[in-house]
């Protein structure tokens, strides 16, 4: 179901700002839920209170919203999109809040961090383009590299392969762009070789950074949905969780040290950083690139 709300506010700033991961100063939900249907999504969580992911809800006043509070703002972070739903998920095809909000950041010059499991963000490559002359990075989440996999566990969203040909699509038009590797999946995604397979084919296609964690999180609302969903696509596996980690919320996948070695190791081999770089206000190539904006 998708239904229009109007929105209080739109940014909201993290409490220890910018993240160390993905260096972002504020975050950006443009619509409430998610299409993709990811079986492990952690927007699930009670926590949250989001209710049904599945019930989208289009926040039609976000675009006025975003521009009446980047105004009156004095100093500039990342804007970081993706992280309780995906910016691209189908609904923006046809409701483009992503790309109003992109212009909007572009306009005010400010830096952004996209993250997204869709191939639909190479639309908006001019903006991003324009973005980047400033600071924009977009992070492909990819977590398994085999397509019959990433249909089982993100359902609804593009497969991997798609979001591979997406970000050599936007790295060719000399984007900032790389993998955000996680979660990897407790007796399912955590194959010391498939983690290698995915950091080869990500710099293949011209992937800057792979980020990576070798685990995942459980918390209440999102581990029963999780137990379910697995119990249809791999019978006999929740057993193993519920015998592994109980009630913890941080789950590291059991064979971490070999996965941490696939991933890192292979990283090193072809040059590829486990880290991005973030934006930084006083940073001379991007003044001097920001002078021609
Ligand atoms: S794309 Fe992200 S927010 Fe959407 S369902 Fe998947 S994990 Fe959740």
């Amino acid at each position: 179901m998708v239904h229009r709300i109007q929105a209080k506010t739109i940014l909201s700033r993290l409490k220890a700002a910018p993240d160390p991961y993905f260096g972002i100063t504020y975050s950006m939900n443009l619509y409430r839920g998610c299409q993709h249907a990811c079986i492990y999504c952690d927007s699930r969580s009670k926590v949250y209170q989001l209710g049904d992911l599945s019930d989208i809800r289009i926040k039609e006043n976000a675009i006025d919203l975003l521009h009446q509070e980047l105004k009156v703002k004095r100093r500039k972070g990342t804007i970081g999109t993706g992280s309780m739903n995906d910016p691209y998920m189908p609904v923006e095809a046809e409701e483009m809040l992503t790309r109003g909000a992109l212009s909007v950041i572009r306009d005010h010059r400010y830096p952004v961090h996209v993250m997204t499991k869709s191939d639909l963000v190479t639309r908006d490559v001019d903006l991003l383009q324009d973005l980047s002359r400033n600071y924009a990075a977009v992070s492909f989440t990819i977590t398994t590299p085999y397509d019959t996999v990433s249909q089982k566990i993100e359902p609804m969203a593009v497969p991997s392969s798609k979001r591979f040909a997406a970000m050599e699509f936007l790295a060719q038009k000399g984007l900032y762009t790389g993998v955000i590797l996680t979660p990897v999946l407790p007796f399912i995604t955590n194959k010391p070789e498939a983690i290698s397979e995915l950091v080869k084919t990500a710099a293949g296609c011209g992937a800057q950074y792979v980020i990576g964690w070798m685990g995942m999180t459980l918390r209440e609302g999102q581990r029963e949905y999780y137990y379910a969903q697995l119990e249809k696509s791999f019978p006999g596996i929740q057993k193993m969780y519920q015998q592994r980690y109980a009630l913890e919320y941080s789950c590291t996948v059991p064979n971490a040290a070999e996965c941490r070695e696939a991933y890192y190791s292979g990283c090193a081999q072809i040059g590829l950083p486990t880290k991005m770089h973030f934006y930084q206000e006083n940073d001379p190539k991007q003044l001097s690139l920001f002078e021609n904006f």
